[in-house]
């Protein structure tokens, strides 16, 4: 590691334990994603002038008017989707600054991520070139049409919230995989969990979330 990304006064091992603290005490359980996100520099994945929040459970602004998802949410839908058997092939929906991609990346064998914004996409590469994580692939294009090539995923998570469940996302579930999404306008959004078993799909309606809206097109 380079000094940069060992990190330096806020941006130190010992702040980034004291979120894994708070993460714990908020009733994140897993030790794999607990240990992976202990160790993966949050800061590198943030404008340098916000790099002393970096370790604050918050959202933060990463430009282009989308943001960096709280850590508490990263830990938790990272969970929740790797829960029970342990997830090969997984579908990100919304790379944004590269966070949470790079948490999955470290815990399955290959992750896949589309991106509709092309600046954020490009800084979210250089992001996995410098930590070297090298299984990732990523795509510039509409999320809500999936990623057929590489289909069926056993996990599919989503970071922005579309109004309704995109249908491709459920057809591109293996059987027995398992979708996390945000649901809902500006009323109010839910995490939901939908399982794939066979050709019927199971939905769990989890608790309130407030994520930036799925948009369609690609700029
Ligand atoms: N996981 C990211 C979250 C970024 S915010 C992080 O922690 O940094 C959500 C991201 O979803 C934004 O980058 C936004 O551009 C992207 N997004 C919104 N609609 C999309 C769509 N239809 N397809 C792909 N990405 C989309």
């Amino acid at each position: 590691m380079t000094p940069n990304q060992r990190g330096i006064g806020m941006t130190s091992q010992r702040t980034r334990d004291r979120l894994i603290m708070r993460l714990k005490e908020q009733g994140i359980k897993s030790a794999d994603v607990l240990s992976v996100m202990k160790d993966l520099p949050r800061h590198l994945f943030v404008d340098e002038a916000l790099a002393s929040r970096a370790y604050e459970d918050t959202a933060l602004p990463i430009g282009h008017g989308q943001t960096i998802s709280q850590p508490f949410i990263v830990a938790k839908m990272t969970e929740i989707l790797l829960q029970g058997l342990p997830k090969k092939k997984v579908l990100e929906v919304g790379t944004g600054s590269g966070y949470q991609t790079a948490v999955l990346s470290q815990l399955v064998e290959r992750v896949y991520s589309v991106e509709r914004i092309s600046p954020l996409q490009n800084q979210a590469r250089e992001r996995f070139y410098q930590l070297k994580l090298n299984n990732i692939k990523l795509k510039h294009s509409d999320g809500s049409w999936g990623w057929e090539d590489n289909a069926p995923y056993d996990g599919i998570i989503v970071t922005c919230a579309p109004e309704e469940v995109p249908h491709e996302l459920l057809r591109q579930l293996s059987p027995g995989g398992r979708l996390v999404i945000p649901v809902g306008g500006s009323v109010g959004q839910s995490l939901r969990v939908i399982d794939r078993n066979g050709s019927t799909f199971e939905e769990t309606e989890l608790d309130a979330v407030s994520f930036v809206p799925l948009l369609s097109g690609q700029i």
